[in-house]
């Protein structure tokens, strides 16, 4: 089931490339596991599926060491400063850096000699106050920022717009954060040679986010079905 369901999101994201003439290859699918048990991922690793969402660290800790070593999480979820040091051990992505304090924390906890950790920064695209992110405008003095950590390397950005039933009313969203992107590349804050990862698009409108040059779509409902919306913290406490 989980294996066909990766196949068909599979064959979406393509022809969603194909039909605005990208290249599928360039387009990352990370399946959103949270809230699914580790022998969830491993069925999904060993249908050839690398990358998974994380949204509590509570639970990268607890399924870290049971799912296969080479399966890469991603956290997407939002990631308290004292919750810093487990997730630069444990994650090989994060893609909700917001805030400065936050980030100086990851490079703290980063030996620079092991490890050079890949973040992304969130930006809500659309000022939606119950998401996280920081503003537009305030996106190139992070940038500045953030390139004095030397132990982190930011790829690009991520969004989660407001929520919209229909999938189309999301793409003005999307493609303000692409030409964001290409604004700060133009400024120099990412190399002229490198691609900026664009994180955006989930089950319902993850083709809408590639038409709109989306190179991480985060998918779960489309591949794992409904998941329990209780937090694991709120879970522990009853
Ligand atoms: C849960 C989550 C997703 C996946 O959402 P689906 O609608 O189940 O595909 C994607 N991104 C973030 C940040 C999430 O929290």
């Amino acid at each position: 089931m989980i294996s066909q369901n990766i196949q068909s999101v599979k064959e979406k994201m393509a022809k969603a490339a194909l039909g605005v003439g990208r290249n599928p290859d360039d387009i990352t699918l990370v399946a959103v596991s949270k809230r699914f048990p580790a022998e969830t991922i491993t069925e999904a690793f060993s249908s050839g599926q690398m990358y998974f969402g994380e949204n509590y660290i509570q639970e990268v800790q607890a399924k870290r060491e049971s799912i296969p070593e080479l399966a890469k999480i991603h956290f997407i979820g939002h990631l308290q400063t004292n919750k810093a040091k487990v997730a630069a051990e444990t994650c090989n992505m994060i893609e909700t850096v917001d805030r400065l304090k936050l980030a100086r924390a990851l490079n703290k906890h980063l030996d620079s000699a092991e490890k050079r950790l890949d973040i992304l920064v969130q930006v809500n695209i659309g000022k939606d106050p119950k998401k996280s992110g920081i503003t537009e405008n305030s996106t190139e003095d992070l940038l500045i920022e953030l390139s004095q950590l030397p132990n982190i390397r930011v790829c690009g950005f991520m969004t989660m717009p407001p929520f919209e039933k229909e999938a189309e009313l999301s793409r003005p969203y999307f493609r303000n954060l692409r030409l964001l992107a290409d604004k700060m590349q133009q400024k120099g804050h990412f190399q002229e040679t490198e691609e900026v990862e664009l994180s955006m698009g989930m089950s319902n409108d993850y083709h809408i986010a590639i038409e709109e040059g989306a190179t991480i779509v985060r998918v779960g409902t489309a591949i794992f079905g409904q998941r329990d919306m209780t937090p694991p913290s709120a879970q522990q406490k009853s």
